[in-house]
């Protein structure tokens, strides 16, 4: 007979996360976890090869206040007291959750949207509710409807997995009418149009969270951070790890936010290619959501997303497949570069054949 179980009634009976399959490097073409297909820009290898020739044996910066600076002059904030690093921006989302929703309180997210929102209520022992959007992917006027026990109100905008925007206008409004904490998850607004980094000055209750993940190139390295008023700031790095950022990780992400032109680079490139899937899977066939992130979500009407997933992987291209309950299926495919694409598009085609 199994001993008891000595941890707390909340994680026994909680799924845990499931992350995109991370196979070794080689093996596949991946498409599926939304990685830039583009290594990070040269100035930044740079910085961490100096960072490594440094003082390896002595604790890094605990606010990482290099970062902070650089990050608050490239981002035209008034000061670096408005950012918060962490370990990846799903730490300062961890941070967030612990922060401000307690047992038995609830936090709300969009539907269908990032599932690690739930996975972060369920640590807490706290419960979530889940906002449909609306068949155009706009967001209903409950999403700003406040309650007793809601605490939190979480936002990936552009969202996973439609590449959808709501606009800083209705982003606006929803946090005008809660009386809660809104987090806006901006992992993917490198390559939108449009964000909400000038709310967070408007209004104390607007956060943005970013990451270096994606549109840098630095999902191995971990480092995302926070934008958020400078006494929510103060409140949260309270509760974080003494040392959340490692040095090289630190050194990295400086000098990541002076690569404003590479960015710009990469967005174009990124944008270039989205619209080619987007109208080449579009002539196959597939129903796709125009999208402002870097990928595209897509269904097709023989409904066969889990076979094409299957074929595609059986032919070294990772994809990802995602089913939602109630509603729906389909297909989300991170943008790659042309050739991975073409590759991509090319099996998609025998397969529909
Ligand atoms: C990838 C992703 C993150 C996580 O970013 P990390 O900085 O790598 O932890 C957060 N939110 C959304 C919506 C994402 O897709």
């Amino acid at each position: 007979m199994a001993e008891k179980s000595h941890f707390r009634p909340a994680l026994a009976r909680m799924m845990p996360y499931a992350p995109g399959e991370q196979p070794p490097p080689g093996k596949y073409i991946k498409l599926n976890t939304n990685e830039n297909p583009y290594p990070p820009p040269p100035a930044v290898v740079e910085a961490i090869r100096e960072a490594a020739g440094g003082p390896l044996n002595r604790y890094p910066d605990p606010m990482a206040t290099a970062f902070r600076i650089a990050a608050a002059e490239q981002l035209n904030l008034p000061g670096p007291e408005w950012v918060l690093a962490g370990n990846g921006s799903d730490e300062i989302l961890t941070l967030l959750v612990r922060g401000f929703v307690g047992e038995g309180q609830s936090l709300r997210l969009p539907y269908p949207s990032y599932i690690l929102y739930r996975t972060l209520a369920e640590i807490q022992g706290a419960e979530w509710e889940q906002v449909a959007f609306a068949d155009d992917w706009s967001l209903p006027e409950m999403f700003g409807q406040s309650d007793d026990k809601l605490r939190l109100v979480l936002l990936p905008n552009p969202n996973s997995p439609s590449g959808t925007v709501v606009s800083p206008e209705r982003v606006a409004h929803f946090a005008d009418q809660l009386d809660c904490p809104l987090i806006v998850d901006e992992a993917y607004a490198d390559f939108a149009e449009q964000n909400c980094l000038d709310l967070v000055q408007q209004n104390e209750r607007v956060m943005v969270t970013r990451t270096l993940s994606k549109s840098y190139g630095l999902a191995g390295v971990r480092f995302g951070f926070l934008v958020a008023q400078p006494q929510v700031i103060a409140e949260l790095a309270k509760i974080k790890d003494s040392y959340n950022c490692d040095g090289l990780a630190i050194a990295a992400a400086t000098a990541a936010m002076g690569c404003g032109d590479w960015l710009e680079d990469i967005k174009g490139k990124m944008a270039a290619t989205r619209a080619r899937m987007t109208e080449r899977l579009s002539s196959l066939g597939f129903c796709v959501v125009p999208s402002q992130a870097n990928f595209v979500w897509c269904q097709h009407p023989n409904g066969k997303h889990h076979q094409l997933y299957e074929f595609l992987k059986n032919n070294q291209i990772l994809v990802r497949y995602m089913e939602f309950p109630e509603w729906g299926q389909g297909l989300r495919i991170s943008v790659g570069t042309d050739q991975q694409i073409d590759a991509c598009l090319m099996l998609i085609e025998r397969y529909l054949a």
